[in-house]
């Protein structure tokens, strides 16, 4: 794990929020490459969640909502974990995280017995809205982005004119101020959710609950996380929330340890049940086929898209010892994203940095494929330095611009480039013109 902090600071992926303060505890900054990673993850989890689909719509609710919701939900009298404190360091802890030793719990930090009892700690960030300060300015930073999404159903049902089953999904920051964040972005403070509330009839809740289920681990493997590097822990029902008829948890393994990086759970009609009661306003559906009204269930897969860029980042991170030509052994990085998710698609290089002709062209290159993927033009020192340093980034291709590619070495191999992949380090040539085709049809 600290290799893979330290090469996410190194090289551009996330850093500590307002480091030069000292930081902020639980708070990340996403530098140029995590940027790209995490926007490529959010994408495609937007492309196969509502593009490709006739059943699902998207929005984007406020991140500040009013108080009411989250006393309707259930957020303002339970969202809360049980927190204890360390008598003698005076560390903060959770209680359920607590480790055990001859059979009592102790702290993590110093190793005293000494510790409070558990008391509930609310993990809503409180806030203001307007000029006055008092009880009746109170509302929260969101904890989730489900609640907008299930007080906006009847709007939605009604401009999208969808019938059940049918999706409004939403990515967007939620706020949790952890006791104890930890592993890095893993626990966060400040996060994002990527969450499809999916309506049906009740009848139809625990069969959805498997389709769903298998349609997220069908998304990871698509993302290039193996299906043995995640673990499906289905909850049994005494640990479930009380409203839930089915919950699952995708877990991924972490060097930290086996962690969750999705819930799948169907909540019956728990959530817009509550949010008819205390807004006195109509949250059912009619259905034309029966006749009927009814309040829908609804099945909620629900991911933190942090959870997963650390999970592709540690999927990916690879140390190889390789070979050189004068037969040197030495230590490859490779970051081995599926390039789908690849921050950089490609790097572009010109063997020499002094020929105008090989960086007139390649700079050409970069042009030409710029409005399709994010590539990355190279030119300084020695090409197996620059091909070392796109696969520590996890860049899938190279592409090199040589004296064969300007005709320099005869006309056999003029205008072609040779592209070298990443995980195998083969290379081939390929036509300037068919460049873009062969580039655009891997990272899609
Ligand atoms: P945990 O038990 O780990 O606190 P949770 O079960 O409370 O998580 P949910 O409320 O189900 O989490 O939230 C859905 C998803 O949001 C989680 O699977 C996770 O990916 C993400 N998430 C929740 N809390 C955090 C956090 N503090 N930091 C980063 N991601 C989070």
């Amino acid at each position: 794990m600290e290799k893979i902090v330290s090469l996410c600071k190194r090289r551009g992926f996330i850093m500590q929020s307002s480091e030069i303060y000292g930081g902020l505890n639980g708070c990340w900054d996403y530098g140029p490459l995590g940027t790209e990673l995490k926007r490529n993850l959010k994408d495609f989890w937007w492309r196969r969640m509502v593009r490709e689909r006739d059943d699902i719509v998207g929005m984007d609710g406020s991140i500040l909502m009013n108080r009411q919701v989250w006393v309707a939900s259930g957020h303002e009298a339970t969202f809360s974990d049980p927190m204890v404190d360390c008598r003698s360091c005076k560390s903060r802890l959770r209680a359920d995280q607590l480790p055990e030793k001859d059979g009592k719990l102790h702290c993590p930090v110093c190793g005293s017995f000494d510790l409070t009892e558990a008391r509930a700690f609310n993990l809503m960030f409180k806030t203001y809205v307007g000029a006055t300060e008092d009880e009746s300015a109170i509302t929260y930073l969101r904890p989730e982005t489900a609640q907008a999404i299930f007080v906006q159903f009847k709007n939605v049902l009604e401009v999208s004119r969808k019938k059940v089953p049918f999706g409004i999904a939403q990515i967007g920051k939620a706020f949790r101020n952890e006791i104890n964040p930890r592993n890095f972005t893993f626990r966060s403070r400040e996060f994002e959710q990527m969450e499809l509330e999916y309506f049906c009839r009740p009848e139809d809740g625990v069969e959805l609950l498997e389709y769903w289920l298998k349609e997220r681990l069908k998304f990871y493997e698509d993302v290039g996380i193996s299906s043995d590097l995640l673990h499906v822990h289905k909850i049994p029902p005494e640990e479930r929330a009380h409203y839930s008829q089915g919950t699952y948890d995708i877990e991924f393994h972490f060097p930290f340890g086996v962690q969750e990086l999705e819930g799948v759970a169907y909540r019956t009609d728990y959530d817009l049940s509550q949010h008819q009661k205390a807004s006195g306003k109509s949250l059912e559906y009619f259905d034309e086929e029966t006749g009927q009204h009814f309040v829908p269930h609804v099945v909620e897969p629900s991911a933190g898209v942090d959870r997963t860029v650390l999970a592709l980042i540690c999927a990916a991170f690879c140390e190889e010892t390789i070979t050189d030509q004068k037969g040197k052994a030495e230590t490859r990085t490779v970051l081995k994203f599926h390039p789908r998710m690849a921050p950089i698609k490609c790097g572009i290089f010109p063997l020499l940095k002094n020929n105008e002709r090989l960086v007139g062209q390649a700079r050409e290159i970069v042009e030409s494929l710029r409005p399709h993927m994010m590539v990355f033009y190279d030119e300084s020192g020695a090409i197996g330095r620059r091909y070392r340093r796109q696969d520590e980034v996890g860049t899938p291709f190279g592409v090199t611009v040589d004296f064969d590619t300007i005709g320099e070495n005869g006309p056999s191999n003029q205008g072609t480039v040779t592209i070298r992949e990443r995980d195998s380090m083969k290379q081939v040539r390929v036509p300037i013109g068919e460049l873009k085709s062969f580039l655009v049809d891997r990272i899609n």
